[in-house]
């Protein structure tokens, strides 16, 4: 059976060109990147060469770049790192963060910010909810279930106004600006002074490069308390033996997606508007913005279905697609993020998440459309 992969915003396969640029690293070059013998010196400078490359796309400089394990601990390192550098303040986030940021954020002092029926963040209410001890705001830049893409640098604006109103004011708390921006890197420029960013999560593991590996850019200057204690690797931001082969791949991988963006998001831009019109032709009701949307992502709710039910069906013809996002995938609760754009609990469980990649063909998804087709003539099943 041909087997059928749209869950790229689970996990995308290395690339090829990627592994081969690792290998090195996970054999011949094994040394400790800390020693100080000429074989150590060069697996610290392949570490240096890795990370100017991936500050080179961000716009920043490489000691703006700490290597993390991947988003998850990036989004950490940012909510505890700030919220314990200034105790007592506040964060705001929005109600459709990943649960790497809303977790961690709810152990502190946290409010959210609303999102409209398309998943876009509401300006307005981020605006009255910034107060004078607001440190952080975290905004994810796409979000990973239903693909929408938040103007960073209009919510920029609104922080450097509040900021400066606040400056006047006597109060000397910083107002930083933090985005979850791991599913963007293949889609979406990441200059983080043309976004107005002070803190931006990367993760290797969602632009076809290596699992366990990403970074943080954290703005020169600012406070940031470190999760790990340790040798003090990364400038002190996080302790532990670096990932080389691993940040090799990294760098890789963010090179060869940021570099044929135009192209991909382009040719899946076209794939992903004839899935939305084929689902609508078939019933079905799309989710989050039609214009600010990641050119791989249609999430689609097939009113009366039970995901789950078309999930195992479709996985039967060897169609792989997401019910939720792969990280609460094993949760029975609907998703927030449906929930925050108003979707009840039935629609959320009748929704479905598609999506495309670098080796998605227009066969694939008239593949999946047949079958669909097919399944939603079955009589639902409940349980
Ligand atoms: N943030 C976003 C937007 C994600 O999509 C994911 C993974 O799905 C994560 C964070 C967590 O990444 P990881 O599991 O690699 O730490």
């Amino acid at each position: 059976m041909q087997k059928v992969y749209l869950d790229y915003a689970a996990a995308t396969p290395v690339l090829p060109e990627v592994i081969d640029v690792m290998l090195p690293f996970v054999g011949d070059h094994f040394h400790n990147p800390s020693a100080l013998y000429s074989s150590a010196i060069e697996v610290h400078e392949a570490i240096e060469k890795a990370r100017s490359d991936i500050a080179h796309w961000l716009g920043g400089r490489k000691e703006e770049v700490v290597f993390t394990s991947g988003a998850t601990e990036a989004n950490n390192l940012v909510i505890k790192g700030v919220l314990d550098a200034f105790p007592g303040s506040k964060v705001l986030i929005s109600t459709i963060e990943h649960e790497s940021v809303l977790n961690p954020a709810r152990e502190y002092n946290c409010e959210t910010v609303a999102v409209t029926s398309d998943g876009r963040i509401d300006l307005k209410d981020l605006e009255r909810k910034i107060d004078n001890n607001t440190v952080l705001v975290s905004i994810l830049y796409a979000n990973n279930e239903i693909g929408t893409i938040q103007d960073l640098r209009a919510i920029s604006a609104l922080l450097q106004k509040k900021l400066q109103a606040r400056q006047k004011s006597g109060n000397k708390l910083p107002l930083v600006l933090h985005t979850d921006a791991a599913q963007a890197p293949s889609y979406l420029d990441l200059h983080v002074h043309a976004l107005g960013v002070d803190l931006m999560t990367l993760n290797s593991g969602k632009i076809y490069g290596p699992k366990g590996v990403g970074c943080l850019y954290v703005k020169r200057g600012l406070v940031l308390k470190p999760l790990l204690q340790g040798g003090g690797q990364e400038r002190g931001f996080r302790s532990s033996t670096e990932n080389v082969s691993g940040i090799i791949g990294f760098a890789a991988a963010l090179q060869v997606v940021q570099e044929s963006r135009e192209a991909e998001v382009a040719r899946l831009e076209k794939l992903r508007d004839d899935l939305i019109a084929r689902f609508q032709n078939i019933g079905g009701e799309v989710n989050g913005s039609t214009r600010h949307r990641l050119a791989n992502n249609v999430h689609v709710t097939f009113p009366g279905q039970d995901n789950e039910r078309l999930l195992f069906a479709l996985d039967q013809k060897g169609i792989m697609v997401a019910a939720g996002s792969a990280c609460s995938a094993s949760k029975d609760e609907p998703s927030h993020v449906l929930k925050a754009i108003g979707l009840n609990d039935q629609q959320a469980q009748a929704s479905l998440r598609i999506t495309l990649g670098r080796f998605t063909t227009q066969e694939e998804l008239d593949s999946l459309v047949r079958t669909l087709h097919e399944l939603l003539k079955l009589p639902t099943i409940k349980s």
